[in-house]
């Protein structure tokens, strides 16, 4: 890596310590920074429309010869207008510029320009305001646009660039390996980075965009497998085969073939020498629990112990007495770690647990990670993994021994996306839900049935059934607050006066919630009215109707979780979809929740629609971010880059050759302080 990269920008000319500030707010602190900051478009003066087929509302480029220009006008407000007539050849339009007579005299009759800019105006009569103009004989002809902040402008961000690519120039910067770049017909980094802030045409641009991309995909491949073999050379808290029967025949259902087999396999890692590192992936209601019950219950017959993780209170009470209900009867002790637990008990219960007297214990991520010590754990299971990220992953085998881990995760991801945000852990698929289980009818609607739906919210808890109503509280911010609570207050004055409605909501705190949800379970409260806190995996099998407001304020996947929330039991189950964006993509992106109930097909949906927002842009996943990569449109590269990855470490285990110095510093520069421990 040349060390000029990751000298901080204000060694570039014309960057101070004022603008660097505003530098910093998009991110860019080294010319590193800089250079990877790359155009989130480009106005690409080589491919024009035709004045006719213009589109309304967004700025494009046309190209016309200026036929005539017009008289001037002075505006009492002083402001002089100079108008041009242009033509393309088949349709006129008319140029305004405003105040820029030194520009207007400039431009010449009989000349042809690139402009860009918005075509406003009507079939007959069409105009562009203020472009920016090109004049075609000058030769660059793409001009990037980049995202900017207060204090940067284009021509500066560009003036910036150009200076970083000349530092760049003096380098011979390169880090893959020759044999990589000729297989995969990639061109040099020093092309890439060139072209893809300046191409010459948009082809050059794809050129180099697919480079930049296929790094950053191997890079993160390999950073993923890296993670993968270094927990393969740990060894763990190994231990023997046994019977297991006495766990299924005390259980109150048969397990499904899925079930079975992934308890199979997750006791096969567990005799292993080196830790499990296992996902079990399964729709909501697949039965995850059941799997890590069995389990625990494997490593209590090995005289270990189990931890497990939830990311909330609710759930970790629940997965409590999910897991208690199986196991006690068996005789493994069970204990229940969270906050709002009294200190004094606590404690006793801490003590407890590094005496070794529970086997089980259940509780939430930072408590149970933090500040627990065991006897002799074996087993820690994680819940809903896609809201930890790689680094909590492995900082887990701190605890103990090296235990084995068991991730559960209900975010059906994609399959192609799968592979990559877990791809340092092997992973079992619960494909198959308990038999009985009964298809949740979704129906979307417009607010005007709003009445309808809540008539037939009341048939249902008249039946002895209870009802879940979800509002969208995206930001959790206070104004939503307001707003959920005046709702629920609405709701139970007015729709519902009769009923006992509950509220939930993240700024609860968590005794509150607990109460909340508990009441819920106990059947004291016949209404749930909730934000998305509900969405991680509650269990109410009562509960046989739910109504989501502003539908379409959710990711596709999101609702299919919310839904999950229901049809848990041997009832019927309803979920109405309300919203008032009648668009086309909203009304079909809800027509998929009611035509299939499978997580898989609706996140594939999902990702087509929405791309991959909804899994990579919040970040939820853990990975690193990707500047450039896009793992929904770069399926194929991705698949490369993979192929890749492994040709590289099948050469080179831990990436040590010389060879592969540029690709280690890519993968640290990546992930950052996660790798920093390899
Ligand atoms: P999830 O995969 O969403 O975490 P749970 O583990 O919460 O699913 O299970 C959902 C419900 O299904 C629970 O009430 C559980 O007791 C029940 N269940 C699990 N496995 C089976 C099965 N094989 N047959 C019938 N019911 C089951
Ligand atoms: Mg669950």
């Amino acid at each position: 890596m040349s060390p000029e990269l990751d000298k901080p920008i204000t060694y570039l000319k014309g960057i101070g310590p004022k603008k660097s500030e505003s530098y910093k707010k998009l991110g860019i602190e080294t010319v590193y920074d800089l250079l990877y900051h790359f155009p989130r478009r480009y106005i690409d003066f080589n491919s024009p429309v035709p004045i006719a087929e213009a589109p309304r509302d967004e700025p494009c480029v046309i190209r016309a010869t200026l036929v005539k220009k017009l008289s001037a006008a002075v505006l009492r407000s002083g402001m002089s207008i100079f108008k041009a007539v242009m033509t393309d050849g088949q349709s006129d339009i008319t140029l305004i510029m405003f105040n820029n007579k030194f520009g207007f005299d400039m431009l010449k009759v009989g000349q042809e320009y690139s402009l860009y800019g918005k075509v406003t105006g009507d079939l007959v009569r069409k105009e562009i305001s203020s472009p920016l103009m090109l004049d075609m004989s000058t030769g660059e002809s793409v001009e990037p646009v980049y995202l900017l902040t207060e204090g940067i402008n284009q021509f500066a961000l560009r003036q910036a660039e150009r200076n970083a690519l000349g530092l760049l120039g003096d380098f011979i910067y390169e880090p893959l390996p020759k044999w990589v770049m000729k297989e995969y017909q990639l061109c040099s980094l020093t092309y890439a980075l060139e072209n893809i802030h300046f191409p010459k045409d948009m082809n050059t641009c794809a050129i180099a965009k697919k480079r930049l991309v296929f790094d950053e995909l191997l890079t993160l491949s390999l950073g993923m497998r890296l993670l993968k073999s270094r927990s393969r050379e740990q060894s763990g808290c190994v231990m023997k085969q046994c019977d297991i029967t006495e766990f299924y025949s005390s259980l109150p259902f048969e397990l499904t073939g899925a079930q079975k087999r992934a308890i199979g396999e997750v006791t096969a890692d567990m005799c292993k020498q080196s830790p499990m590192n296992r996902l079990v992936q399964g729709d909501v209601g697949s039965g995850k629990t059941a799997v890590a019950a069995g389990a625990a219950y494997f490593a209590f017959l090995n005289s270990f112990q189990t931890a497990m993780m939830a990311p909330t209170e609710i759930l970790a009470t629940q997965h409590y007495e999910t897991l208690s209900g199986f196991l006690e009867p068996l005789g493994v002790k069970c204990a229940l770690l969270t906050g709002s637990i009294p200190a004094k008990k606590k404690a006793a219960l801490k003590e407890q647990i590094a005496d070794g007297e529970y086997s089980v214990v259940v509780g939430t991520h930072a408590l149970v990670q933090n500040s627990t010590q065991f006897k002799k754990l074996g087993l820690v299971i994680t819940d809903e993994q896609h809201r930890f990220g790689v680094k909590q992953r492995a900082a887990l085998s701190d605890k103990g021994e090296n235990p084995h881990r068991l991730v559960m995760s209900a975010t059906p991801i994609p399959r192609t996306l799968a592979l990559m945000i877990y791809g340092d852990l092997d992973l079992s698929i619960l494909d198959e839900m308990p038999k009985g289980r009964q298809k949740t009818e979704t129906y979307a609607v417009t607010g005007k049935l709003r009445e309808r739906a809540f008539g037939f919210v009341k048939g249902e808890l008249d039946k002895g059934r209870q009802a879940y109503i979800v509002c969208p509280m995206i930001e959790e911010s206070d104004s939503d607050l307001i707003s959920v609570k005046k709702y629920s207050q609405e709701l139970a004055e007015g729709a519902f006066s009769g009923y006992e409605v509950g509220l939930l909501h993240g700024k609860l705190p968590p005794d509150k919630k607990e109460k909340v949800m508990r009441d819920f379970k106990d059947k004291k409260t016949d209404i749930l009215v909730s934000t998305t806190v509900i969405e991680v995996g509650v269990d109410v099998p009562n509960a046989t109707v739910m109504v989501i407001e502003n539908a379409d304020r959710f990711g596709l996947s999101q609702l299919h979780q919310l839904r999950g929330r229901v049809g848990r039991g041997e009832y019927s189950s309803f979920c109405i979809l309300i919203t008032d964006n009648v668009s086309e993509e909203s009304r079909s992106r809800l027509k998929i929740m009611s035509k299939t109930s499978d997580g898989f097909v609706i996140s594939e949906e999902d990702l087509k629609m929405r791309g991959p927002g909804d899994f990579f842009g919040s970040r939820q996943h853990g990975l690193p971010k990707l500047r450039i990569a896009d793992m929904s449109e770069d399926i194929e590269i991705l698949r490369k880059a993979q192929l890749c990855a492994e040709e590289i470490l099948r050469r080179d285990e831990k990436l040590t050759t010389p060879e592969n110095k540029g690709l280690r510093e890519l993968i640290d520069r990546l992930f950052e302080d996660d790798m920093s421990q390899n």
